[in-house]
C-alpha cells in the first residue's frame, strides 16, 4: 500500500508524532500589525495554549512517558520563557517556527534571512542549541528558507505534503528529509474560528473534530507509514478535546507496536537506515519549478 515502505525500530508497525505548533498569540499581531496589541479576546485565546493547554499537555506526556514535539515562534518562545522551559524539562523537541509568525513566502529572500536568523538567535539563546527541524508558518515554506534551514544543519523540515513516509528534498544549499504533514490531521479546519484572521468555520465537537486524524492514523498504521499530528495547545489542548485525545493515547499505546517519538529522532532513524542501505527514500528536488508556471491562454 506504501511505496519504498521503511522498518520502524523495535518491529513497530508505525511511527507516530504529535507536534504541537505553539503560536500563542503571535497570529493576531502578525495579522493586525497596527492594533493587535488592542484586541485583546484574540490575544486571550491564543495566551490559552502557554497558560493552560501546554501544561496540561505535557502533564499526559508525563504520565504516558512520551517525547515529542513542539514549534515554537521565537517571538513565542521570548514572550513565554517558562513555557520553553517547560518543554525542555519535559526531554521534547523545540523546533524552529519563523519569528512572529510571518508569511516566508510574503517576503523577498533578505527578510526571510533576516527573520529567519532571529528566531535562530532566540533558540540558541533560551534553549542552548540549534534546532534540527524546521516548520514554516503556515506551511507556506519556500526556496530560500528550505536553504537557509540546510545551510544552518538543520535535518529536516516538516511542511509539505507529497508522501506518506519521510523523503528527502534537495535545495541548492544541500538535502535535508521532509517528514510530511497534511490536513487531514490538522487540528485548524475542525476547530479554528479567528474572524480576525479570516477563518470563520462551525467549530466540530471534539470527537468529530479529531476524528479526521485518528482515522489518518488507523490509515498509516495499517500500512505501516508514519503518522504526524499538527495541532496547536490552544484549539485541542482546550479541556474537553484534549481528554478525547488522552483516551486515544491511553488506547494506541496499549496496542504495543506504535513507535511516538520526535520529530528529530524519526529524521535520524530514517537516515541511519539511509546509510545502512537498508531503505531508500523517495527524492525530489525542494523546488521542481524554477519559474512560473504560465497557464497557456484558451482560444
Ligand atoms: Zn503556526
Amino acid at each position: 500500500m506504501i511505496r519504498n515502505p521503511i522498518k520502524w525500530p523495535n518491529g513497530a508497525r508505525c511511527a507516530c508524532a504529535i507536534t504541537f505548533d505553539v503560536d500563542a498569540d503571535s497570529l493576531i499581531h502578525i495579522a493586525r500589525p497596527d492594533d493587535g496589541h488592542r484586541r485583546l479576546y484574540p490575544i486571550s485565546m491564543g495566551r490559552y495554549g502557554p497558560n493552560s493547554g501546554v501544561p496540561r499537555i505535557l502533564e499526559t506526556y508525563r504520565r504516558l512517558g512520551l517525547k515529542q514535539s513542539f514549534f515554537m515562534p521565537g517571538w513565542v518562545m521570548e514572550q513565554y520563557p517558562e513555557t520553553v522551559e517547560a518543554i525542555l524539562v519535559g526531554g521534547h523537541e523545540i523546533g524552529h517556527h519563523g519569528h512572529l509568525h510571518e508569511d516566508p513566502a510574503e517576503q523577498s529572500a533578505e527578510e526571510q534571512t533576516y527573520w529567519f536568523e532571529r528566531a535562530l538567535e532566540v533558540h540558541r539563546r533560551l534553549t542552548g542549541s540549534t534546532p534540527r527541524g524546521y516548520r514554516a508558518p503556515v506551511y507556506n515554506v519556500t526556496p530560500e528558507v528550505l536553504s537557509l534551514a540546510v545551510q544552518h544543519g538543520f535535518t529536516y523540515d516538516s511542511s509539505m505534503m507529497a508522501d506518506d513516509l519521510p523523503y528527502r528534498i534537495d535545495t541548492t544549499s544541500g538535502s535535508l528529509y521532509e517528514l510530511p504533514v497534511h490536513w487531514g490531521s490538522d487540528d485548524w479546519p475542525p476547530f479554528a474560528h479567528f474572524d480576525e484572521i479570516g477563518y470563520k468555520m462551525p467549530v466540530m465537537s471534539p470527537r468529530r473534530g479529531l476524528e479526521a486524524s485518528f482515522e489518518e492514523f488507523e490509515a498509516q498504521y495499517e500500512a505501516g507509514g508514519l503518522w504526524i499530528g499538527i495541532w496547536h495547545p490552544f484549539l485541542t489542548g482546550r479541556l474537553a478535546r484534549w481528554r478525547v485525545v488522552e483516551h486515544w493515547l491511553e488506547e494506541v499505546l496499549s496496542r504495543g507496536d506504535v513507535w511516538f517519538a520526535p520529530l528529530e529522532e524519526i529524521a535520524a532513524y530514517a537516515a541511519s537506515q539511509e546509510a545502512e542501505g537498508t531503505w531508500q527514500p523517495h527524492r525530489e528536488p525542494a523546488a521542481p519549478y524554477t519559474h512560473p508556471v504560465l497557464m497557456e491562454k484558451k482560444r
